[in-house]
C-alpha cells in the first residue's frame, strides 16, 4: 500500500469515529487494559509501563450527535466535553478501563467529577499539576503525585510498575516524538511535500494506537514523505496557535490550505508532542518524568509558567520557522485560548506580525466562512 492510500484510510477513521483505531485494537487484544486521556498532557508512559495502552480522548469529531450531554453542561462551555461526555452516555467507551483529566480549565476539571459519578466502572483519575513552575519543591511534588498514579494504575493492570518498565516506557515515546518532531521538521522546510492534514493524520493515529504500531508506521512513512518534490504554490507561510485541546475538523484544515497558507507549525494534539528533546534515560524515571514536565515541555495556555510570557514564545515560533503571519485557531468558549489571544494580539502587533483570529468547533460542518475569511487575509498579504 502507498504512503498516500495508508494516510487516507486512517483520514477517513479520524472524520467517522476517531475512536475505532483503539476499540478495534481492544478488540483484538481484549486482555490489555486501556486509559482514555483526555487532552492536553499525560503521562503516557506509566501507563504504558503498567501494561497498559495510552489512547487520546481527544473529541468526537463532527459526526456524533450531542443528544445527551447538552441538558448537563451549560451552552457556554466548549464542544470537546460535551462530545467527551456523550461518548460516555452513549457507551462508546466501554471499551475504555479508565480515563485521567487534568488541572487544565474549570470545564475539564468538572468533566473528570461527572465522570466519576456517572460512570463507576471506570477508573477515573484527575492529575494535578503544578501551578508553581518555581518553587524548590515543585519537583518533589510532581514526583509523588506520578507515584500516586502508579499506584492506581498498578492496582487496575494487576501489574507491577517497575523501574525498568517505566525506563523502557520512556524510551519509547521518546523514539515515537523524535519521529513526530521529524515530520514536522520535513513539513517547515518543505510544506509543499507534506500537507497539514496529512502531517495531522500521521500525528493522530499515535494517539490511538500502540507506540510500537506507530513508530513502524513514521518509519516507513517518513523516506517516503522525503522522497516528494512537489513545486511550491504561491501561499503564504503562517504558524498556526490555539487548538492544543478541542481539534479543529479535518475539513476545516483542508479548507485552511485550500485558502493559500502553508502551515509551518501548529498546536495541535499538544500533549502528545510535549518535550522538544528526549526526556532523560538515566536515574529515576519518576523524577525524569516530573523535571521534563517542568524544565522540558513545550508552553501552553494551559500550563502556568511564569518564567517567560508565552508571546515570547510565539513570536521566537514565527522567526525560526521564517513564517510571515500568525493563524490563531482557538475552539470556541476555550478560556485558556481566548485569553492567550488577548496577550498574543498585543505581542504580534508590537512585533508588527500579521494575525487572523478564527473560532472554530470541532462539531462544525459548515467552513466557508472560514475559509473566505483565510482568502481574504491571505490576499491581503500577497497583494499588499
Ligand atoms: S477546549 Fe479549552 S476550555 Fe475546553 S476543555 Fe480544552 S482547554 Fe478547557
Amino acid at each position: 500500500m502507498t504512503i498516500e492510500n495508508l494516510i487516507s484510510r486512517f483520514k477517513e477513521t479520524l472524520e467517522n469515529s476517531p475512536l475505532d483505531l483503539a476499540r478495534n485494537w481492544k478488540i483484538k487484544h481484549p486482555r490489555t487494559k486501556l486509559i482514555g486521556c483526555y487532552p492536553v498532557y499525560s503521562p503516557v508512559e506509566l501507563i504504558h509501563a503498567a501494561g497498559m495502552l495510552p489512547v487520546g480522548l481527544i473529541g468526537a469529531g463532527n459526526r456524533l450527535e450531542i443528544a445527551h450531554a447538552d441538558s448537563r453542561f451549560q451552552s457556554f462551555i466548549c464542544s470537546i466535553v460535551k462530545s467527551t461526555l456523550e461518548l460516555g452516555l452513549t457507551e462508546k467507551l466501554k471499551f475504555l478501563d479508565g480515563v485521567v483529566f487534568h488541572s487544565i480549565c474549570d470545564p475539564a476539571r468538572n468533566l473528570g467529577s461527572v465522570f466519576k459519578r456517572n460512570f463507576p466502572d471506570l477508573m477515573v483519575e484527575y492529575i494535578h499539576f503544578p501551578q508553581n513552575m518555581t518553587s524548590a519543591h515543585t519537583i518533589d511534588y510532581l514526583v509523588a503525585e506520578y507515584k500516586r498514579l502508579t499506584t492506581r494504575y498498578e492496582e487496575l493492570s494487576g501489574e507491577k510498575l517497575t523501574k525498568e518498565a517505566l525506563k523502557q516506557s520512556i524510551r519509547l515515546y521518546n523514539q515515537q516524538r523524535r519521529l513526530v518532531r521529524e515530520l514536522y521538521a520535513i513539513r517547515r522546510e518543505a510544506p509543499q511535500n507534506l500537507s497539514t492534514v496529512e502531517c495531522y493524520v500521521l500525528t493522530r493515529i499515535g494517539t490511538l494506537l500502540p507506540p510500537e504500531e506507530h513508530i513502524s508506521i513514521l518509519e516507513e512513512a517518513i523516506p517516503a514523505i522525503r522522497r516528494r518534490n512537489e513545486k511550491p504554490k504561491d501561499r503564504i507561510r503562517v504558524v498556526l496557535e490555539g487548538s492544543f485541546c478541542e481539534q479543529p475538523p479535518i475539513e476545516l484544515l483542508e479548507g485552511l490550505e485550500a485558502a493559500g497558507c502553508y502551515i509551518l507549525d501548529d498546536d495541535f494534539l499538544l500533549g502528545w508532542r510535549w518535550f522538544p528533546e528526549d526526556i532523560a534515560m538515566e536515574g529515576d524515571p519518576w523524577r525524569n518524568l516530573a523535571n521534563a514536565y517542568i524544565n522540558q515541555s513545550v508552553y501552553s495556555g494551559v500550563k502556568h509558567d511564569t518564567r517567560e510570557p508565552k508571546s515570547k514564545h510565539l513570536i521566537d515560533k514565527v522567526k525560526e520557522t521564517g513564517a510571515s503571519a500568525v493563524l490563531i485557531l482557538a475552539a470556541k468558549f476555550c478560556e485558556p485560548a481566548l485569553f492567550d489571544y488577548a496577550l498574543y494580539k498585543r505581542a504580534l502587533e508590537k512585533a508588527g506580525i500579521p494575525h487572523l483570529c478564527l473560532e472554530f468547533e470541532e462539531k462544525m460542518w459548515i467552513f466557508d466562512k472560514a475559509r473566505t475569511e483565510v482568502e481574504t487575509f491571505v490576499e491581503s498579504m500577497l497583494f499588499d
